[in-house]
């Protein structure tokens, strides 16, 4: 292909995408879209703290006393504040350690590609987050099992088959190890992995586990410990990865464990060796975050609360929203143009809620999905739902 025609087929391929939109505000209850407040619909700061203050001013605080950069965490990046993030983080999900990265993204592809070789073996839950995937793809892991979404049945039977591969050793003489990796809650429907079935079926096929809890942390569990403490399984994950970016409205990633794979991962992960350390202003607000959680589930409970106030109120309307067992809350329109054109209308009234289409979610399973937050007060809710029946019924969803 000549120069000139790789940037004519760059230039079409991405006229069939639309630009997102552009966030002139904080991001609160309300956002400043175009000049207009609109309701903060579908975004994933469960608990508000993208515009805490108590974050912010953590932020300058630190920043005064510590500046901006940091390093590499190998040479001379290994900030004090990451030390304590690190050990607040463990604490909080009841883990002997962690270690953090700068992105759940990161998180992932290090957690799963510095365990595996070509010559382990992988069995993945066919919803799992692009990230997820990616760090497979990544490890070069070629026995790959993908199972049905939840379906553990299946898992077994795939597990049957990486317990039969098994038996064949590695260049290296030693046994290949099978991992079972799972996001905690999917976040497309709101679900829930089946983790107590999850890690029976790994106890009895002597299988790692790891669950990506994204969604989990902040919203699940006691005060938000996340999907682990939800199930009451400490202890019994090997690996839980995390974000920093939902719930904690901040950056960064995390994975936490027994202290002999986090301490593993420190030496190894090429995500952690090849790659900045989060800076000052980040993980101080991190930092403050997990003090706020640790100390209170004040705002965990509030989240849910306007939860279930949001999920009865659509249904009491006739609306479908789908199986989820978490704040996420997909209002089901399967129909992509009816879903694009419902979210445009909603839009229009001042509420901005996106549409999720194809491929972020099967052709005919289109919806608009709706993530309350700590942060909306009853009335703002009160004028989502509002708004979300006008549109229904002018659409004649409802
Ligand atoms: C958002 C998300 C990630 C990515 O996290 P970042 O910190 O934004 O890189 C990974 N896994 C799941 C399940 C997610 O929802």
């Amino acid at each position: 292909m000549s120069i000139t025609n790789f940037y004519e087929k760059l230039d079409e391929l991405v006229k069939s995408g639309k630009p997102p939109r552009v966030i002139e505000s904080g991001e609160g209850a309300y956002l400043t879209i175009d000049g207009k407040k609109k309701l903060n619909f579908c975004s994933s700061h469960y608990l508000g703290l993208a515009v805490s203050d108590r974050l912010k001013k953590a932020i300058k605080t630190a920043v005064d006393k510590y500046g901006i950069g940091t390093g590499y965490r190998t040479l001379a990046g290994t900030h004090t504040l990451h030390i304590q993030l690190e050990e607040a983080l463990a604490r909080f999900k009841n883990a002997e350690a962690a270690i953090i990265f700068t992105g759940g993204y990161m998180a992932n592809c290090a957690a799963i590609s510095t365990i595996l070789s070509k010559e382990d073996i992988v069995i993945s839950d066919e919803l799992n987050h692009a990230s997820i995937i990616d760090a497979i793809r990544l490890s070069q892991v070629k026995n790959k099992f993908v199972y049905k979404h939840k379906d553990v049945t299946d898992l077994e039977a795939k597990l049957t088959e990486a317990d039969r591969l098994r038996k064949t050793p590695k260049e290296n003489g030693e046994e290949p190890i099978i991992l079972i990796v799972t996001d905690g809650v999917f976040s497309m429907d709101g679900d829930l992995a089946p983790l107590p079935q999850i890690v029976k079926l790994a106890r009895k096929y002597q299988a790692l586990t790891m669950v990506d809890d994204a969604h989990g942390e902040g919203v699940l569990g006691k005060g938000g410990r996340g999907i682990v403490d939800h199930f009451n399984l400490h202890g019994q994950i090997d690996i839980e990865v995390g974000t920093l970016s939902k719930a904690f409205s901040v950056m960064g990633g995390f994975i936490t464990g027994k202290k002999e794979l986090i301490n593993f991962y420190k030496q190894k992960a090429r995500q952690f060796l090849f790659s900045n350390a989060l800076t000052i202003a980040d993980t101080a607000a991190v930092l403050e975050g997990v003090k706020i959680l640790q100390k209170s589930d004040r705002l965990v409970k509030k989240l849910w609360d306007n939860t279930r106030y949001i999920k009865d109120e659509f249904e009491k309307l006739g609306f479908d929203t789908g199986q989820s067992q978490t704040p996420i809350t997909p209002v089901m329109l399967p129909d992509e143009d009816l879903a694009r054109e419902f979210s445009a209308k909603l839009f229009d009234l001042g509420v901005f809620a996106t549409p999720i289409v194809f491929p972020m979610v099967q052709k005919g399973k289109a919806r608009i999905r709706v993530i309350p937050s700590a942060s909306h007060s009853k009335k703002d809710l009160d004028f989502g739902i509002k708004m979300f029946e006008k549109v229904g019924k002018e659409l004649k969803v409802i």
